[in-house]
C-alpha cells in the first residue's frame, strides 16, 4: 500500500462517519498521516507514491479512530499554529482559535500607539486566562521590549504555557512572568501599573459549555462563563480598570452576541472610547475600553 492509498482510505473512513467526526476529512487524514510518519504534511504529499510500513499504518489507524470518536486534530497532533507560531497544546488547555488572533493584532496597534504617546517603550502588559499562553507569548516574541506577564487559574494551563514559553521564547522565557490568579485577583501588580490588559476568559454559557467540553474534550473551566457566559467579565472588568494606568487599554475577546452588554459594563466602570472590533470572519469579536489619560 502506498502513502497515497492510505491517505485515500483514511479520508474515506472519516467522510463515512459524517461531519460530526470531521468537517475536513481529507485535510485531517493528511495531518494525521504526516504525524504518524513524523514528517511534515508537505513532505507527505511529495512522497505519496512511497509504500507505507505496517507500524506507521497502525499508528495512522489509531489516530483516525480517535478523530472519528471526536478528538480534535490539535490534541492528536499535540500542537496548533497561532499567529504563525507552533504552540504545544494538550487536553489541559483550550485549543487556540484563529478568531483570537484579533486580540494580538489589536494589542500591537494600541500598544504601539500608547508607547509612542507616553514615550515609554517598555509597556507593561498582562494577559489573564492565558491557557496555552498563545496570546502573551506571541506579544513577547514580537515586542522584546515590552514587559509581558500572564496568569491563569489552572495550574495545568500554567504548565502548558511554561512549556510554550520555553519552546518559543528560549532564553527570554524567564522574562515572561507566569502566575496563578483567579482572573485579576491577587498580587499581579499595584494600582495603575499596567498599560495593556488582555483576556480571552471562559465565555460560553454553562449549559452549552458542558456539551462543548464533552464533545471535544476541552477543559470545562476554559469554556464555562456561568449561566449567561458573562460572569468572568463582570468580575474582571472592575479589577482591570483598577490596575490600568493612564491611557491604558483593556482588550477582551467575547462571543459576538455578548458585545453590546460588554460595552455597557466597560462604560459603567468609567472606561472611555469603548468599541467592538470584528474578526476576519466579520464577527464582533474583541471589545475594548481605555482608561482616561488624566484623573
Ligand atoms: N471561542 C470559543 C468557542 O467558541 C470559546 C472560548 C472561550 O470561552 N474563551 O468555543
Amino acid at each position: 500500500m502506498t502513502l497515497r492509498d492510505a491517505l485515500r482510505q483514511g479520508s474515506a473512513f472519516l467522510s463515512e462517519k459524517g461531519p460530526s467526526a470531521s468537517e475536513t476529512p481529507a485535510l485531517d487524514a493528511s495531518l494525521l498521516l504526516a504525524s504518524a510518519l513524523g514528517i511534515t504534511r508537505d513532505k507527505l504529499l511529495a512522497s505519496a507514491p512511497d509504500p507505507i510500513i505496517e507500524a506507521d499504518l497502525r499508528k495512522f489507524e489509531d489516530l483516525l479512530g480517535q478523530r472519528a470518536a471526536g478528538a480534535p486534530v490539535a490534541y492528536l497532533l499535540g500542537g496548533k499554529e497561532f499567529w504563525g507560531h507552533d504552540f504545544h497544546v494538550d487536553r489541559r488547555v483550550l485549543i487556540p482559535r484563529p478568531d483570537t488572533e484579533l486580540l494580538v493584532e489589536l494589542a500591537f496597534a494600541f500598544g504601539d500607539e500608547l508607547a509612542h504617546r507616553s514615550g515609554r517603550p517598555a509597556l507593561r502588559v498582562h494577559e489573564a486566562c492565558t491557557g496555552s499562553g498563545c496570546v502573551a507569548i506571541s506579544l513577547a516574541m514580537e515586542r522584546p521590549g515590552w514587559l509581558v506577564s500572564a496568569s491563569d487559574l489552572s495550574e495545568d494551563a500554567l504548565e502548558v504555557a511554561a512549556v510554550n514559553a520555553r519552546l518559543l521564547l528560549g532564553d527570554r522565557a524567564a522574562a515572561l512572568a507566569l502566575s496563578k490568579s483567579d482572573l485579576l485577583a491577587g498580587p499581579l501588580g499595584s494600582a495603575g501599573c499596567f498599560d495593556l490588559i488582555l483576556a480571552n476568559p471562559p465565555y460560553v454559557g454553562s449549559a452549552e459549555a458542558l456539551g462543548l467540553s464533552a464533545a471535544w474534550g476541552e477543559p470545562l473551566m476554559a469554556l464555562d462563563g456561568g449561566p449567561d457566559g458573562l460572569g468572568p467579565y463582570r468580575r474582571l472588568i472592575p479589577q482591570a480598570s483598577a490596575i490600568l494606568g493612564p491611557g491604558g487599554c483593556l482588550l477582551l475577546e467575547a462571543d459576538p452576541s455578548q458585545a453590546a452588554e460588554l460595552r455597557d459594563i466597560l462604560a459603567s466602570v468609567g472606561l472611555l472610547a469603548v468599541e467592538t472590533r470584528a474578526d476576519l470572519a466579520g464577527l464582533a469579536r474583541v471589545t475594548l475600553g481605555r482608561k482616561p489619560w488624566t484623573n
